[in-house]
């Protein structure tokens, strides 16, 4: 297996990379490196930006307007966009959804929702969660009944992820009783300005308002909305989820906050801290490690062979990997990490401390943001019942 990238593949990282510190705006770019608060506005520019070159629907196929590109090109142009310090790309239009349409939507439906999708203008949530449905999510309650030419939705999904923005969800829905749970969900297009949908914001441990309870009162949508087939939702939610295989495990993302990680060692002169410096060795290891799992996966799709499904392997490590560098992060700022300051998230914050330490004040935001890594996109301990069933199972069929 041949982990080095080819020569072309390293001019399309340098083509690639060129063109997004060219054109990534410097005001978001320095927002995400200083781990900043990030607006609506600031993704949807980013994104309408790749979206007029292409590159928004990186993942897609020509077919559907997209680059055509293989998984390692789609690695590093994640590479480089994480390198250049920009924003995520908000996954549940382009990432999620889009392949979802691609492969069980009918051309009416490609034609209205993709084109929406691939410029960065219609913003899109994801509504699988409800309260007592999350890691059991095939008990999900929140009813379709069909009345004639509409659906009629009653009930509640939770955790979504800046719904507050959203335009359309993409939605499980429960439209039968008989049978195993799974067998009774369908998967709906909901626009988010129906009447009866209402939004209550969640606040969490960072202060943000990140993620939303979403309320359905008599909510009517157009059975056209419906994608395949009655009943058959739970099979493409389950093939949405495998969509992210090496995405989820956000390495691009992390190699980059070594570097941040680094260079406030450097900024708080705490090279010679041999303690530190270790724990930093280490996690550089395990991005190594799994940025070299990632890799062989890639490796493995490029020649044709079907890697052995470690997308929860890739979640734990990545998210725990995640967690870690805001942990170290907050040690070297030591006491100017304590400050929990809402205002220090707004760029032009002027700042209360001296120095080295102003780079701190967003420390502590960031250390709270990402203790939710470990949970959302199903909790480390459903991926490690997972890992269990899935990859020790088989054997290392894979040599992974
Ligand atoms: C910040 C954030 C954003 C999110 N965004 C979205 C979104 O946009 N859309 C969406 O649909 N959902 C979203 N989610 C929901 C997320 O997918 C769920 O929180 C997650 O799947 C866990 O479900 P739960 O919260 O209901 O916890 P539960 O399923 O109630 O689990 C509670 C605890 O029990 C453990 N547990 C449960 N079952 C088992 C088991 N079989 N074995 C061992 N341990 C178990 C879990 O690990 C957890 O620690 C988001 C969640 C968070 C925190």
């Amino acid at each position: 297996m041949d982990l080095a990238y080819s020569h072309e593949e390293e001019q399309f990282r340098a083509s690639v990379g060129a063109w997004i510190v060219e054109h990534l705006p410097h005001d978001i770019a320095s927002k995400v490196r200083a781990g900043q608060r990030l607006h609506k506005d600031d993704f949807q520019r980013w994104a309408r930006l790749l979206g007029q070159r292409g590159w928004l629907g990186y993942g897609w196929p020509r077919a559907f307007g997209g680059p055509g590109w293989n998984a390692i090109q789609k690695h590093l142009f994640e590479e480089q966009c994480a390198l250049a310090g920009a924003p995520r790309i908000v996954p549940f239009g382009p990432t999620m959804v889009a392949p979802i349409i691609m492969s069980h939507g009918t051309p009416e439906q490609q034609q209205r929702f993709l084109p929406g999708i691939a410029s960065g203008e219609v913003w899109w949530s994801q509504g699988y969660s409800e309260p007592g449905a999350g890691s059991d999510l095939a008990s999900l309650r929140t009813r379709a009944v069909r009345q004639g030419d509409r659906y009629v939705v009653n009930g509640q999904k939770t955790w979504t992820t800046m719904a507050q923005w959203g335009d359309w969800m993409f939605c499980l829905v429960r439209t039968g009783t008989e049978g195993k749970p799974q067998a009774g969900i369908s998967f709906l297009l909901i626009d988010m300005k129906s009447p009866g949908l209402t939004i209550r914001p969640i606040k969490l441990l960072d202060g943000e308002h990140d993620v939303n309870d979403v309320f359905f009162d008599n909510v009517e949508v157009p059975v056209e909305n419906l994608i395949g087939e009655e009943n058959k939702g739970w099979t493409y939610a389950k093939q949405l989820l495998s969509h992210e295989r090496t995405t989820i495990s956000d390495i691009n993302r992390s190699k980059a906050e070594l570097e941040r990680l680094r260079q406030l060692v450097r900024d708080a002169g705490l090279t010679g801290d041999t303690r530190l410096c270790d724990d930093i060795a280490r996690l550089e290891v395990d991005i190594k490690a799994l940025d070299m799992m990632v890799l062989r996966v890639l490796s493995l799709e490029k020649s044709g062979r079907n890697p052995l499904d470690i997308a929860a392997l890739l979640k734990i490590k990545g998210s725990e990997i995640t967690q870690r560098y805001t942990e170290l992060m907050m040690a070297v700022a030591g006491p100017y990490a304590l400050p929990w300051i809402e205002d220090a998230m707004e760029a032009g914050w002027p700042g209360e401390f001296p120095g080295p330490a102003a780079a701190h004040s967003t420390l502590a935001m960031g250390f709270f943001k990402n203790r939710k890594t470990t949970i959302y996109g199903g909790s480390n301990e459903v991926q490690r019942n997972i890992v269990a069933q899935t990859v020790l199972n088989a054997g290392g069929r894979n040599g992974l």
